[in-house]
Parts: C-alpha cells; structure tokens; sequence
C-alpha cells in the first residue's frame, strides 16, 4: 500500500486557501489533524507497510501534518490582520472634521424668575401653595366678593368652560381656598399659571404666570404691606426703587392700590421701557376685605390681612429688558440660551 499524502496536502491546502473565517479553519484542523483527521488515519495505517519503508512513510506525513499546520497558522494570520484592516476602515474617525458641542438645556426664563420669587419669600417665612387651573365660579369670583352680577367681572375676560367651571383668571382662589382651611396667622404666595381670552400683542398672551401673596394676623396693617412689597421689589430687581402706592379699586380689597416703581431701566430719566412716565406699574394690592375674610370664615372682628399679586411674565420683562411677552411663549432656542 503507497501512502500518498500530495492528494491530501493539494486538497488541504485549496481548502485552507478558500476559508473566510477562524471558525472555517478550525474545521480544517479537525478533518486533516484531528483524531480522526486523514493524515491521522494514514499514520494509523503504518503497521500495514513492510518495514523497511515505515521509516520513510511516517515522516512524509508527519511532514504533511507539520505543512497543513502552517497552511492553517498562515491563514488564520492573514484573516486576523484582514478583519483589523475592516474593523479600522469603519470605525475610522476624522479628526479633522469640526467638533459638535454640548447642547445643554436651560431653566425658562419665567421659571428663573419664579425660583426667585419663592425663595424672597420663603426667605421670609411665607409658605407656597398651589391650587387648581380649572376652578368654580364660587373660588374665582363669589368668594372674592364678586356675585354674579358685579361688574367687576367685567374686567376680567374669563374663559368659561361647559359646565360652570372657568379657567382660573388669577391665582386668588387659592388663597380662598387657604383660608377656607387654615386658621390665621397665615403667610402664604400663591405662584402659578392663569388665563384670560386676550389676544397675544406685545403686552399680552391668553395664558401669563401670576404670584400673589396673602397675609392674614391680628394686627395687620397697611404699613407691613408697605414694607413687603417695598422690600420684596427691591430684592427682585437688586437695587433700591422709589415704590409708590397709588389709590386703585379692587373688590376683594379695601382700601387697595397699584404699586407703581421709579423705572428700573432709565431710573426715572423716561424711557422707551415706561413709555418716557419714568414709572412702571407693577403690581397691584390692599387690604383684604372684611366681607372676604368673613366669606372664608375668619373672624374679621380680630384678624386683619393684606394681599397682593403680579404678573411673573411682566416681572422677568422689565427685569432683562425683554420688551415682547410673547417671546417667552414661542420657545426660540436663540432667545432662551440667553439665559442660561
Ligand atoms: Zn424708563
């Protein structure tokens, strides 16, 4: 019997040559090797050859295992070197090419303003408190002494919902709805969205952000909201402001009065900001009405309180100069990045 490994390693070696992968040579490595790989089974087979030509069979095909080995070795190096090559190629990165930059957000200028807000008065001891958006004609008008046929309402272009409800046209119904549970002393604000059918010019959008505080103890009087409201502008706008209270109506007030301040922008000179009054207008106030107080159930006999309330929009304008509400509503990142 002649062993003959050539057939074997040609084979061997057009199969090593084809194989795509690691895992393709592997086979090969068990079919020509392996236990019962071909060259294995022709050295199996020496016994069956005369003696005298052992010597020199089994070395061919140990050289024949030894040739296969480096065929598969060769292989597998030039897959190796090949997939690196690929992998490089797609995940190549060209430096040269401009960078992209973080886009981080921002906290809306409003609610800048409004942290800022609460924490003057937090600061000072007064509690904040939320309340619904949709409220009862009870809330927003009744118990804030307005009955149904007061023209008071007028003045408040309230959107009504189908069922009696309305979308809360200020941020006082909270404060009913504080004093309707709690027992005075009572210092709260109440910060929060509210709505009225306005169409958007400049000045005006149909939804605005208001703060309105209350204060409920005996002896309350017209100079503690004096100095609050003095104290809590001069803190807001950071610098000292000719404050001015002007004599106004309200119905849930009485007396009340619109607080009006030296311009924070021209200082008084006239300006584009105030309309050349050198003032600007900007929040309103009073002494809550005994009939309001008695409404909620307080004592008004031997408690007394003042309440006062503002725009948040119109605050965050005059304090950065921003001269269109509707700016802060139409969500232009140009715009907004500026307060970061
Ligand atoms: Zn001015």
């Amino acid at each position: 019997m002649a062993i003959d490994t050539d057939e074997i390693l040609a084979n061997a070696s057009q199969e090593i040559e084809a194989a795509q992968d690691p895992q393709a040579l592997d086979e090969m490595r068990v079919r020509y090797l392996g236990r019962k790989g071909e060259l294995t089974a022709l050295l199996r087979n020496l016994g069956r050859l005369p003696a005298d030509e052992r010597p020199q069979a089994g070395a061919r095909i140990n050289a024949a295992k030894e040739r296969v080995q480096s065929l598969i070795d060769i292989r597998r190096g030039f897959l190796e070197t090949d997939q690196l090559q690929s992998q490089l190629t797609d995940e190549v990165v060209d430096v040269t090419l401009p960078g992209r930059g973080e886009q981080t957000g921002s906290v809306h200028p409003v609610t800048q303003a409004l942290s800022r807000i609460e924490e003057i008065f937090v600061g000072a001891g007064y509690d904040v408190v939320d309340g619904p958006e949709i409220e009862d004609d009870y809330h927003n008008f009744q118990a804030l002494n307005m009955p149904p046929h007061h023209p008071a309402r007028a003045m408040q272009d309230t959107l009504y919902l189908e069922d009696g409800m309305v979308l809360r046209t200020h941020t006082s119904p909270v404060q009913v709805r504080v004093m309707e549970s709690c027992e005075p002393p009572i210092r709260v604000i109440c910060p929060g969205r509210v709505y009225r059918r306005d169409s958007p010019d400049p000045s005006h959008t149909p939804m605005f952000h208001q703060v309105e505080g209350l204060v409920v103890d005996e002896g309350i009087s017209m100079a503690d909201l004096k100095g609050t409201v003095a104290e809590f502008l001069r803190l807001f706008f950071e610098q000292d402001l000719d404050v001015r209270f002007r004599p106004s109506y309200f119905p849930f007030t009485e007396p009340s009065a619109e607080v009006d301040v030296g311009c924070v922008h021209c200082g008084g000179e006239g300006c584009s900001t105030c309309g050349y009054s050198g003032r600007l207008e900007v929040m309103g106030c009073g002494m809550v009405h005994p009939k309001v107080l008695e409404m909620s159930g307080i004592d008004s006999e031997r408690y007394t309180g003042f309440a006062f309330g503002f725009g948040v929009d119109r605050m965050t304008m005059l304090r950065y100069k921003v001269d269109d509400v509707r700016v802060f509503f139409e969500n232009d990142v140009r715009f907004l990045k500026q307060f970061r």
